[in-house]
C-alpha cells in the first residue's frame, strides 16, 4: 500500500492555543478514512490546512510526494484535493445542470460557462454524475428548491466534476434524515473506488458503516488510529467521549 496523503507534524495555533498540535496522519490509496473527535479537537482546522484554507504553523503535508504546505487553495484543488465545507456551497438560483457544468475545471465562472458550446463530453459527465449522486432527474430544477440532503450531493457532484484523486468531506450528512443518510453512506462508498476519501463525521453508525479506518483527534493530536471496532474499545476514546 502507498500514501496518497502524509501529513507529519502538523501544528497550528490560533492566538497562542494549539488547535492542532505536532499531528501525524496519513492515509492510503483507494482509503476511505473517517476522523471523529469531540468539537474542538481539531478535525476541521486539519482540513483547512490539507486543502490550503489555513497555513500550518509547522509540520509537512504530502500528497502524492508533493508538498502541499505554502501553495495556494487553487493550486492544492488542481493538484487533485477537493474540499467540501460543513454547509452545502450550491449556486441557489443555478440549475443542478449548470452548478455541475460551471464546476468542470475547464470553465472559466459563470457566464464562460453559460455562453459556451456545451462539448458532449463534458454533458456525458454531467449527466453521469447526477445519476451517481441520485439528482439525474432534477436536472433543470434550481438548487434553491433541492433538499438540504440533495444540495449536499450536489455539492459531492461539484467536486466530481474536477475528479480529485483526494477528496475531504467535512460533516457530510449533518441535518440529512435517516434515509439520505444511508443513501449517501453507498454513495461515498462508490466514490471512494478510485480515490481516496477523508470524511468528518460525528454519526458513529454512519462511520461505522463506511469507515476503512478511523482516526480519533482529540485537543488537536491522535487519540486513537485503527478499524472502528477497535477504536470503540478503545479505553482512551472510551473516557473521552464519557467525559464530554
Ligand atoms: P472540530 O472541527 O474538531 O470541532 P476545529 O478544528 O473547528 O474543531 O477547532 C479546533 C479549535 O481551534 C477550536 O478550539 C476552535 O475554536 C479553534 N479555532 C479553529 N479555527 C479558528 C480560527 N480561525 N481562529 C481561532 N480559533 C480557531
Ligand atoms: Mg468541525
Amino acid at each position: 500500500m502507498s500514501a496518497i496523503l502524509e501529513v507529519t507534524g502538523l501544528s497550528v495555533s490560533f492566538d497562542g492555543f494549539k488547535a492542532v498540535d505536532g499531528l501525524d496522519f496519513s492515509v492510503e490509496e483507494d482509503e476511505l478514512r473517517c476522523v471523529i473527535g469531540p468539537n474542538g479537537a481539531g478535525k476541521t482546522t486539519l482540513l483547512d490546512m490539507i486543502c490550503g484554507k489555513t497555513r500550518p504553523s509547522a509540520g509537512s503535508i504530502r500528497f502524492r510526494g508533493r508538498e502541499l504546505t505554502g501553495l495556494i487553495e487553487y493550486a492544492i484543488t488542481r493538484a487533485g484535493v477537493g474540499r467540501k465545507f460543513q454547509n452545502p456551497s450550491t449556486y441557489e438560483d443555478l440549475s443542478v445542470r449548470e452548478n455541475l457544468e460551471i464546476s468542470h475545471p475547464g470553465r472559466r465562472g459563470i457566464a464562460g460557462c453559460l455562453f459556451a458550446h456545451h462539448s458532449a463530453e463534458v454533458d456525458e459527465r454531467i449527466e453521469s454524475i447526477a445519476a451517481e449522486i441520485h439528482l439525474a432527474d432534477r436536472l433543470q430544477t434550481k438548487a434553491a428548491l433541492l433538499s438540504h440532503g440533495q444540495k449536499q450531493w450536489l455539492e459531492i457532484g461539484m467536486l466530481l466534476m474536477q475528479e480529485p484523486a483526494l477528496l475531504l468531506l467535512d460533516e457530510p450528512v449533518a441535518g440529512m434524515s435517516a434515509r439520505e443518510r444511508e443513501v449517501t453512506a453507498g454513495l461515498l462508498q462508490r466514490i471512494a473506488k478510485g480515490r481516496a476519501l477523508v470524511v468528518i463525521e460525528h454519526d458513529m453508525g454512519f462511520v461505522g458503516s463506511i469507515a476503512h479506518r478511523v482516526t480519533v483527534l482529540h485537543q488537536g493530536r491522535l487519540l486513537a488510529e485503527g478499524r472502528m471496532e477497535d477504536v470503540q474499545r478503545d479505553q482512551r476514546v472510551i473516557d473521552v467521549y464519557l467525559g464530554q
